[in-house]
């Protein structure tokens, strides 16, 4: 089944989202407080964190999630591997098709002081202070740029996760390490926390739909299978 309506609403997609995942007994859920669901799969190995629809307007990242979840094309995740998921953060923003949440932008919401951090992303913190993970994905999507998939390579960093990934999606790298500037960002923080291997990755607005969920896709698979490698 295939999710491309962008007039889903918000708890409309967690049903979905938790009726496509069922059956599925490797599964382990936990609810925010503003009832978006964390999806951990599997409890051993190493773990990759993923996240999206922090903007509302950006509808691919959640959909390709969706579709993912709801694929029933055996097991998401190879069993010796964790997946941490949280497929759509943005409850106000998704169901209004704005960026912000309440005029918060929630990739700066991720701030150690916490001033204008919402709960829910609070809770998100919480968890990954409490057990960080080993790689990360926030997967968004970027209107100013209609035909240029492109990631964030961070410059400083010793090893080439990024460069591969990017070869892999022929998206572009684009780089950066002003730790500052995207201060309050979930990447920035869980640097901050010690996760090295982070990637944002954008997709192009321009593209079809299922053009934008293929290649979120792809950019999900491959990290799952490369997760646990050192780069
Ligand atoms: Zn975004």
């Amino acid at each position: 089944m295939v999710y491309t309506d962008p007039g889903l609403t918000f708890l409309e997609y967690y049903r979905l989202f938790k009726t496509g995942l069922q059956d599925d007994p490797c599964i382990n859920w936990r609810q925010l407080t503003h009832g978006g669901l964390i999806a951990q799969i599997n409890d051993r190995g190493p773990c990759l964190a993923v996240i999206s629809g922090l903007h509302g307007d950006e509808r691919s990242g959640p959909l390709a999630l969706l579709e993912w979840a709801c694929r029933q094309a055996g097991p998401l995740c190879p069993s010796d591997k964790r997946v941490w998921l949280l497929p759509l953060l943005n409850d106000q923003g998704w169901d209004k098709q704005e960026r912000m949440w309440q005029e918060v932008d929630l990739n700066r919401a991720f701030l150690p002081n916490r001033e204008g951090t919402p709960m829910f992303v609070q809770e998100i913190m919480d968890e990954w202070t409490r057990r960080p993970p080993d790689m990360f994905l926030d997967i968004h999507e970027d209107d100013t740029r209609p035909d240029e998939p492109y990631l964030f390579w961070y410059k400083e960093e010793t090893h080439d996760l990024a460069l591969q990934l990017a070869e892999h999606l022929q998206a572009k790298s684009e780089p950066w390490d002003d730790l500052e500037y995207w201060r309050g960002s979930d990447e920035v923080y869980l640097r901050t926390l010690g996760c090295q291997h982070c990637i944002t990755i954008e997709s192009p607005a321009g593209w079809a739909m299922q053009e934008r969920i293929r290649w979120n896709l792809a950019a999900v698979e491959w990290c799952i299978k490369h997760l646990g490698e050192l780069f």
